[in-house]
């Protein structure tokens, strides 16, 4: 659908500044402001991590589940109860025209669930979320093992939300999960409106995407509902997809993440989060299948601690047994949003419907013009970690682009240069540094990606200057030797290579005949700068004579060389 579905309002305001002990008087402080920033789920998380920090169980025995009251009928189907009525003002529409007995919205209701619940416990194989029906006596828990669903007349503008209550089985363990131990899972409930009058869409599709999403955070907080926001939010509207993929409510955050590329991917606590599913889009189209979430959420469950940030962990560790890793995603998805297509040809990095959305690729930070014998710096102190950040190049004579982090180790960033063919195909190299000859090719496009957290900033420089003609030469440069010194020489000569990525080197002297005189190392070199000698003697260690000598380093794409003399 085109409109625009705004989950629920929630003003820019900080949960630990506000002591409120209901959920209604939290929506009703926050209903008032005016900036539309997140919805309500993620704020009664927040509101109850702030209230339990020491794991003390967050229900409130004076509130005793208000979110039931008034509501007088129930409506069981599989582990479901509907709570809900016909009378005052949380009635639901009473009409029945099929006759059943049941309003007409609790059968639409009823489908929609059983539809969600049957794509993800049964296709995608998720936990069932913990029950209630451990509750003792005195804690309003549905009046059974259930998953409660409330249908009420909500506060302003929410769509639905749903409500961490008690850690399970009182003891963060869910109970549904087979052979999983949890230590943070939560019994939640879920509330949904009564109506959804005035809201934009049809009110099939309203329940629809708010029913997937507010249950699959029910079913992640079976898992961990202590994990990062950005990871609950972002695999929820990812969530929303998976069931009702023709809905496409998650279009609507698109233009503004894609606007603002090098913001990070785990940024949190505003629309960003949302639009953050198309990280999990690409995972799961092109890494793995959408059991990839799963996994990520199975790994929470294991690694679950309620004071480190394990979010990106979980996912690395989730990526693994697929040969990637979530650095190498990230780059991957970076190169995939730059691309934006949904072309079969380009296999790893296509959107099954980017062709559908509403926008046509991220902002290009520099859009620079490349004159032959002119080098070029384009700087930036704008990225974040784990974000993007996009230069396109024109120029008709080859070029050398060089990445330096400015305040890092280079491994804390990568380079991928995207060339665009003019036979429209890609060809795509990551690499700190790359050679590039524009024959035959359309366009070029760097993706800068701040990929590690080793450093605090990622204030980076591209250097561009003159390159080497040829398609051949179109290759990374795994190192470069610089500096040989004295030269010319008479008894031992130093040099350095500057390794770019750990590569098999070697490295060799040979005379102007082009016969090998002497080996001086063969093996891995790390990245980084390395000294390295040459004493002037052969391999049967002889001295040998005066003349013009050259240093040759080879790799398996680089072969670098500079010349000496030996002065006798
Ligand atoms: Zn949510």
């Amino acid at each position: 659908m085109k409109h625009k579905l705004i989950f629920a309002l929630i003003a820019n305001v900080s949960f630990a500044q506000i002591s409120l002990s209901t959920v209604d008087q939290t929506i009703q402080s926050l209903s008032e402001k005016n900036t539309i920033n997140s919805h309500l789920t993620p704020a009664i998380l927040e509101f109850l991590k702030n209230k339990s920090q020491n794991q003390s169980l967050y229900y409130d025995q004076f509130q005793r589940r208000k979110d039931a009251q008034g509501l007088d009928r129930i409506y069981d189907f599989e582990h479901f109860r509907i709570h809900y009525t016909i009378d005052g003002n949380h009635a639901i529409n009473p009409i029945d025209l099929n006759n059943n007995s049941i309003p007409d919205y609790i059968d639409s209701l009823s489908a929609i669930i059983k539809n969600t619940s049957y794509h993800f416990h049964k296709q995608l194989s998720y936990s069932l979320p913990p029950s209630d029906g451990f509750y003792n006596p005195g804690m309003n828990n549905g009046g059974s093992g259930h998953y409660d669903i409330y249908l009420r007349s909500i506060s302003s503008n929410y769509y639905g939300f749903t409500y961490p209550e008690v850690p399970a089985q009182n003891n963060g363990n869910n109970e549904n999960s087979n052979d999983l131990k949890e230590n943070f899972a939560y019994a939640t409930y879920l509330v949904l409106r009564n109506n959804y009058n005035g809201f934009p869409g049809t009110e099939i599709e309203n329940l629809k995407v708010t029913f997937a999403h507010e249950y699959f955070h029910s079913i992640q907080f079976g898992y961990n509902a202590f994990e990062k926001r950005w990871l609950l939010e972002s695999s929820a509207v990812w969530a929303e997809e998976q069931v009702y993929d023709d809905i496409n409510d998650c279009y609507q955050f698109l233009p503004n993440w894609f606007k603002y590329p090098h913001y990070s991917l785990d940024e949190s606590g505003t629309l960003r989060e949302y639009g953050t599913f198309i990280f999990f889009e690409y995972i799961s189209e092109n890494i793995a299948d959408p059991s990839i979430v799963r996994d990520i959420f199975t790994k929470s469950a294991i690694t679950s601690n309620n004071t480190h940030d394990q979010s990106h962990r979980v996912i690395d560790d989730a990526l693994r047994p697929y040969g990637k890793s979530f650095q190498k995603a990230l780059n991957e998805m970076s190169i995939a949003n730059k691309i934006l297509s949904s072309s079969n040809s380009l296999q790893s990095y296509r959107y099954p419907e980017a062709d559908q959305y509403p926008i046509n690729g991220p902002t290009i930070y520099k859009n620079v013009d490349y004159i032959k014998g002119n080098k070029l710096t384009v700087s930036s102190n704008q990225l974040k970690r784990f974000a993007s950040q996009y230069i396109e190049i024109n120029t008709i004579s080859p070029i050398f682009i060089e990445l330096n982090n400015k305040n890092g180790p280079i491994d804390d960033m990568q380079l991928n240069t995207i060339l665009h063919k003019t036979d429209g195909s890609y060809f795509i190299i990551s690499n700190p540094s790359i050679n590039v000859d524009p024959k035959d090719i359309k366009s070029i496009s760097l993706s800068i990606v701040s990929q590690d957290t080793i450093g605090k900033e990622w204030d980076f420089e591209i250097n561009i200057q003159d390159g080497v003609p040829g398609i051949a030469a179109t290759f990374p440069t795994e190192f470069t030797l610089k500096n040989a010194y004295p030269n010319p020489f008479n008894s031992t000569v130093q040099f350095y290579i500057n390794v770019l990525k750990p590569t098999l080197i070697d490295i060799y002297i040979i005379n102007t005949l082009g016969k090998r005189v002497k080996n001086i190392y063969k093996g891995n070199i790390e990245t980084g700068s390395q000294k390295l000698l040459w004493n002037g003697k052969s391999n049967k260690n002889d001295k040998i004579s005066s003349g013009v000598y050259y240093i040759i380093a080879k790799g398996n794409y680089t072969e670098e060389r500079i010349p000496v003399t030996l002065i006798k």
